[in-house]
């Protein structure tokens, strides 16, 4: 079953709702219930435009309905909610299957946090609020072909030309780049400093000429990412966030909120899915299988440690602003339990977790469905720096264990 959603909050362990939490959950359930059934279906995998509309739309409705930017100060559009309310929104939004992040994901989940933190104040004028009503979609031009999780060895040079600098190099990974109208770039601005001081992080619109992005087709068939090539692109100098060379340091910002609150939302939906698959297997009879039962419980255990796991970083990230090594420990675990969670699925569904091309499966899971989060799990345990090097973070800043060698960055 999805968590409930009592807070836990500086030490304080309350057993119900505060008060404030029981109204944003009382109104955002009756918002819910006169949006969702109005919604249109959601577009296929391929439909870029399509996708682009459909969670920009909705964005726009959370927007006006008051709950975009839940946990966004109210001086740019959010609602600066508590942690016990965010936890609420993130809930009420899974139990009742509203539609989930989608192409909004970088610009809210860290391009938008690192720019609240970072950026000059006509930066965040002009991004911001545009970011919130979903007129923006943002993407994440970071790693390159030769700079992954050694991210500072990253080439992508920006040349100074006046009140411009003119970008050339590659990016690869950019997920959502095709329907991105910005990009937060790392580029090199410094060739002749130490790789880490040379780097500056810079707002680029995509339609600047000069850019070409080529989408790459991964295992489940959709073209979540691109490559990004730069040729020439001359973005004004004042697009920098941060000072000159000192990209590096703002790129530790955007990975804090990258690897801190953003995958929040996983946990919840991983919650609905095994929900999901124990109601399945009730109905199919695979509830009688021993095996299937103990790892049932066994995930049902994990998922219930990482929403507690989840609680203590969305609290921490109220009151420092950021999540520490706790980021890292969720998404390395998430990413692990996502696995054996779809897992399990397709054990549960049996041959119909086979027919891929069915939609719309017994009991409401589909093994299009299961399939396609098997392959997405994968992903997770690489994106935003890999499971061997969310390791290496808890070695280090958690257990006090002696430094990696500092070619290793990310
Ligand atoms: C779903 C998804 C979405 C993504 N979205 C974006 C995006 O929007 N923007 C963007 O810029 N990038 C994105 N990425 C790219 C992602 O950040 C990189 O893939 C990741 O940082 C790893 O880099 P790499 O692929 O070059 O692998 P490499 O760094 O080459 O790593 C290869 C292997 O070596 C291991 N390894 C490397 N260094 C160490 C070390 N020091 N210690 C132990 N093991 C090590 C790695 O764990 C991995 O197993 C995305 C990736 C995925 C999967």
């Amino acid at each position: 079953m999805p968590p409930s959603g009592r807070a836990i909050d500086s030490g304080a362990v309350r057993l119900g709702l505060s008060e404030s939490e029981q109204e944003l959950q009382a109104g955002l359930r009756s918002w819910l219930a006169s949006a969702l059934p109005g919604l249109p279906d959601p577009p296929a995998a391929e439909d870029w435009a399509g996708r682009r509309r459909f969670d920009t739309d909705w964005q726009r409705r959370l927007f006006d309905a008051g709950y975009a930017g839940i946990s966004w100060p109210r001086a740019y559009g959010g609602r600066e909610a508590s942690p016990g309310e965010q936890l609420v929104f993130l809930e009420e939004m899974a139990r009742n299957r509203a539609p989930n992040i989608g192409v909004n994901f970088v610009g809210q989940l860290h391009a938008g946090p690192t720019l609240m933190a970072e950026a000059s104040e006509e930066q965040k004028a002009l991004h911001l609020p545009a970011i919130l009503r979903g007129d923006h979609v943002w993407c994440q031009g970071f790693s390159e072909p030769a700079a992954g999780s050694d991210l500072a060895s990253l080439r992508c040079r920006a040349t100074r030309d006046g009140d411009e600098y003119v970008i050339t190099g590659q990016k690869i990974w950019s997920s959502f780049a095709q329907v991105a109208d910005f990009a937060e770039v790392l580029v090199r601005t410094d060739p002749d400093a130490p790789k880490h001081k040379g780097i500056s992080w810079l707002i680029v619109p995509m339609q600047t000429p000069g850019i070409d992005v080529r989408p790459i087709r991964t295992a489940s068939g959709s073209s979540e990412f691109s490559e990004v090539f730069f040729d020439e692109v001359r973005v004004p100098v004042t697009n920098r966030v941060g000072a000159e060379n000192d990209g590096w340091r703002v790129a530790m910002v955007t990975f804090a909120f990258e690897r801190g609150t953003a995958f929040v939302g996983e946990v919840v939906e991983a919650m609905r899915l095994l929900a999901d698959i124990v109601a399945l297997a009730k109905q199919s009879g695979a509830w009688a299988d021993d095996g299937t039962r103990a790892e049932i419980g066994r995930l049902a255990a994990l998922f219930d440690a990482l929403w507690a796991l989840t609680k203590r970083n969305v609290s921490e990230a109220a009151h420092t602003g950021m999540v520490g090594p706790g980021g890292s420990v969720l998404k390395l675990q998430l990413a692990e339990a996502a696995q054996d969670l779809a897992d399990v699925g397709r054990r549960v569904l049996g041959p119909a977790g086979l027919a891929i091309d069915v939609v719309g499966g017994p009991g409401g899971l589909d093994g299009r469905h299961v399939m396609s989060e098997r392959l997405r799990s994968l992903g997770l345990s690489i994106g935003g720096g890999t499971s061997q090097i969310q390791r290496n973070v808890i070695a280090e800043r958690l257990l006090g264990l002696p430094k990696e060698p500092p070619w290793t960055s990310r």
